[in-house]
């Protein structure tokens, strides 16, 4: 185990902002807090717009968190993270900028700041370690959201080394799991194709649409471990490196499709649409440091599938119904 584990916070009695509370991720850590003792602050996104400086420092200055957990920020698929790079780099910047540095003036004990595995070079040699942060180009799909994530990581870095702040980041691979965003067009692959696939087993179409190839490799965390992870992070972990959070293994999108469609129940068959685009082709992480420090996830991608598609329906009953 490394030296880096040795911190111990104690969360009981902390005040907590989980910043994009409303967000699959936001969500799950709060669900993850309950156990802890804390109080979890929230802001609506109708009554706070990261974006804005004035209103967020204001906001932390009146609330006074001891800790900060920056779940927020502008996420989508990789045709969305391709279409709109303008959003997804000044979105992002703005929420990273103003929460971290809003921190720091407010004397937050603890943030913990959310970034992802498409930091990492598009030529990484997989498994991927923290390593590798920074020595090489990065893949062009997604490079807007990669640019504003590796800011965030070295606002991170620069407030530890210039004010002793105790400024911590993980990096998620691709996450999925109830209170995922599920649109054809935006989302991620997996709540894309849950989508798909279940509109395709009602209408009893013959085709699941799958964009690219099919042979581009992806590794899915189920978001209750990243959760469970990310608290533990918060107690335990104090350094200026990033540290990955990944589940170890990764699937071909073809090998994920066929689950997906066992799952929802459709039995038509896939057809790939190469006119859209595969991205990057691999990004496994290497998660050896989180592993050793104890951390593993307990819900494999064919049982996250399935809670996630419970979730689904579920949600989708919930619409008809107020829709009705
Ligand atoms: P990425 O990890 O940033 O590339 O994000 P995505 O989750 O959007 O895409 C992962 C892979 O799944 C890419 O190779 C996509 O081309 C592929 N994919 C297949 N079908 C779909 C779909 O319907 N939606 C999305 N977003 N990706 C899909």
């Amino acid at each position: 185990m490394t030296n880096d584990f040795n911190h111990s916070y104690d969360l009981t009695g902390k005040r907590i902002w989980v910043a994009g509370h409303n967000g699959m991720v936001g969500a799950a850590v709060c669900r993850m807090l309950k156990d802890e003792g804390c109080e979890i602050l929230t802001a609506a996104r109708d009554a706070l717009d990261l974006r804005d400086q004035v209103a967020v420092h204001a906001w932390m200055a009146a609330q006074k968190p001891d800790v900060v957990v920056l779940a927020a920020a502008k996420v989508g698929g990789i045709l969305a993270n391709s279409s709109y790079p303008a959003d997804f780099l000044y979105d992002n910047l703005m929420i990273e900028a103003n929460v971290i540095h809003g921190a720091h003036l407010a004397g937050v004990e603890k943030l913990l700041f959310l970034g992802s595995s498409c930091i990492y070079p598009k030529e990484a040699q997989n498994p991927i370690s923290e390593e590798a942060l920074l020595t090489g180009a990065l893949e062009p799909t997604n490079e807007a959201y990669a640019i504003a994530k590796i800011a965030g990581i070295k606002l991170c870095q620069a407030y530890r080394a210039q004010h002793d702040c105790d400024f911590i980041s993980a990096m998620p691979c691709n996450l999925y799991g109830p209170g995922d965003m599920f649109d054809e067009e935006k989302s991620h692959v997996i709540p894309a194709l849950m989508m798909k696939a279940h509109e395709a087993k009602v209408s009893g179409a013959e085709f699941l649409e799958v964009w690219g190839s099919g042979k581009p490799r992806r590794e899915f965390l189920y978001v209750d471990d990243l959760a469970r992870g990310l608290v533990m992070l918060l107690k335990t972990y104090s350094a200026d490196k990033p540290i990955n959070i990944g589940a170890g293994e990764d699937s071909s999108i073809r090998e994920l499709a066929e689950m997906i469609c066992d799952v929802v129940g459709f039995t038509g068959t896939l057809k790939f649409d190469d006119s859209k685009p595969d991205g990057t082709y691999r990004k496994l992480m290497n998660s050896s440091r989180l592993f050793g420090a104890g951390w593993s996830p307990d819900v494999g991608l064919k049982g996250g599938l399935e809670r996630t598609y419970q979730w689904f329906v579920q949600n989708e009953q919930h619409r008809n119904e107020a829709a009705a």
